[in-house]
């Protein structure tokens, strides 16, 4: 059943989302699977290793010592000159994204990958190093610790080696103009095909407390991701959409 465009009325005006905000009679627009996890509050939720499409936003987080099941060493599923041989990625995520890897280097491209599982002191690391080195932008393009998607083991960012003649500063790693060279075109165009889906857009702001980043692509399984890119969902719109309550229960104090 197709549900209407949402207007910019029906976007949360905060961060902070409450029942009240989301729709209580959502139609159903995708055949989500049901998962028996109990209810927790939204910083100690543990999504189970079949649920690929977890909320993590600025408000909805993960318990802090959540890691996944099933990571394994991106040495073994992709060449040294697209990856750091100790990077970890869940054992799907890094078979889809080799598989779409080999498609895009068997066009010519050249992708690499900057970063893939954090842990949550890890994020806090980087969280830390945004804050010393960019003060007034941290909070919009670094997750707290515990509310990054890269905790769930299945997000991916790329770079191209085209980003430094857009950028013209080589200490740039991660820019708007990713999306300009010819890998970040490419996955605009066909990572849904492999199960991966852009899930900060620059209209999810608001949902998603994050910037713009059209290097992040986070891996949801082919069904789902097709679906995001020819809806015009991204993630956290759908799944507040789709579900019928929350996933978890808001901390008083969320962000
Ligand atoms: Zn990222």
């Amino acid at each position: 059943m197709a549900i209407a465009t949402p207007t910019p009325t029906e976007v949360p005006p905060t961060l902070t989302l409450t029942p009240s905000l989301v729709p209580s009679s959502s139609p159903t627009i995708f055949p989500l699977p049901t998962f028996d996890a109990p209810i927790v509050t939204c910083d100690e939720r543990r999504p189970t290793d079949e649920d690929l499409s977890a909320i993590v936003t600025a408000s909805f987080g993960l318990a802090t010592d959540y890691v996944p099941g099933d990571l394994v060493r991106l040495g073994n599923y992709l060449p040294g000159s697209v990856t750091l041989p100790d990077m970890l990625l869940r054992r799907e995520t890094a078979e889809a994204l080799g598989k779409m890897v080999r498609a895009m280097k068997a066009e010519g491209l050249a992708p690499t990958i900057l970063s893939t599982y954090r842990s949550c002191f890890e994020q806090a690391v980087a969280r830390h190093r945004w804050e010393v080195n960019d003060p007034a932008n941290a909070s919009q393009v670094s997750a707290l610790p515990g509310h990054s998607e890269h905790q769930l083991g299945t997000v991916v960012d790329f770079s191209s080696p085209g980003l430094l003649a857009l950028t013209g500063d080589p200490a740039v790693k991660f820019s708007p103009l990713f999306v300009q060279t010819s890998e970040g075109l490419w996955l605009k165009t066909h990572a849904h095909e492999y199960g991966f889906t852009l899930t900060n857009p620059p209209e999810a702001q608001p949902w998603t407390g994050l910037t713009y980043e059209p290097w992040h692509y986070r891996y949801v399984g082919v069904d789902l991701a097709v679906y995001l890119g020819t809806s015009g969902y991204f993630l956290a719109e759908f799944m507040f959409r789709a579900r019928p309550a929350l996933p978890c229960i808001p901390a008083l104090d969320a962000p």
